[in-house]
């Protein structure tokens, strides 16, 4: 992972790590990191950081400023400095306005309980993901409130060439339904600001971890709609805990160690990892 000088910078590569600032990294955001960092740098592309802060309920002050400094320690630089989303809401406004203008957005007034209990109407197996049964799509009925604003999507499969997982198809009116770009709280849908940033920061190549790849479809639909282009996707295999399940905050992911000894040995354990899955291939 040596420096590049930024004359040798590939115009044709523009990477990113787009950590959540919900918590300190961890070995399975460390692993995204060091993948999308050592593809950027194999390719001789620029790589960036981007906080997306977007979800406040959800966001821990300080825990960017944590993030940025494991990044440095962990000797990962970013080739300009870091954006963050909650300073960018004027974008994911008028990416918004842009899609309703077009007719491509509606208002919802479901519950979550409310979509549950059509979908359990419908017979669907016990744990499939709802898919929201399109309620709202005809306009709201008399005395309902708008909550969320969600965007249409066609009764057609969509398809991608995902770097690791090969071809990854989805026909988003049967597995997902019209998706929420605007949340009941009033905040912006991780989908939709993605989309935008990833566009107006020139990105083309996306790499990531595995959690990621179901939403990847959705996000090609709105760049779509948007009229920007699909950038290049690799998710990487999330590294699992003891448990079997992805390693995260919430099933008590440690802090990554920040001495010495720590960075060296966890670098080992995550160079390991993207080993393990013939990540390095990626680099070819
Ligand atoms: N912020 C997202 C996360 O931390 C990653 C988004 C992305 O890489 O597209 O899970």
């Amino acid at each position: 992972m040596s420096h590049v000088a930024p004359s040798a910078l590939s115009p044709r590569y523009r990477g990113r790590f787009a950590p959540s600032p919900t918590g300190p990294l961890h070995l399975g955001s460390l692993v995204a990191a060091l993948a999308s960092h050592a593809d950027a740098r194999a390719h001789g592309g620029t790589w960036l950081v981007r906080l997306e802060d977007i979800d406040a309920p959800r966001t821990v002050a300080g825990a960017d400023q944590q993030i940025l400094h494991a990044l440095h320690v962990y000797g990962l630089s970013a080739d300009a400095p870091p954006v963050w989303q909650s300073a960018r809401q004027a974008l994911y406004q008028a990416a918004f306005d842009r899609l309703v203008a077009a007719g491509h957005v509606y208002a919802c007034a479901c519950s979550r309980r409310e979509i549950a209990d059509s979908v359990l109407n419908q017979h669907a197996p016990r744990h499939a993901e709802l898919v929201y049964p399109g309620t709202c799509a005809r306009g709201l009925a008399a005395g309902r409130t708008p909550r969320a604003w969600r965007v249409r999507v066609p009764d057609e499969v969509i398809a991608f060439d995902d770097r690791h997982f090969g071809r990854v198809e989805q026909n988003l009116a049967r597995e997902v339904g019209d998706f929420v770009i605007k949340r009941a709280d009033g905040q912006w849908a991780y989908p939709l600001a993605v989309v935008v940033d990833d566009a107006e920061q020139g990105i083309t190549d996306i790499v990531r971890g595995a959690d990621l790849l179901d939403s990847t479809v959705r996000q090609i639909y709105l760049q779509r709609l948007l009229g920007v282009p699909t950038p290049r996707y690799l998710h990487v295999p999330v590294v699992e805990a003891a448990d079997g399940e992805k390693l995260s905050k919430q099933n008590g992911a440690m802090a990554l160690p920040l001495d010495r000894q720590g960075v060296a040995r966890t670098l080992q354990q995550a160079s390991g990892h993207l080993a393990a899955f013939d990540a390095l291939r990626m680099l070819k």
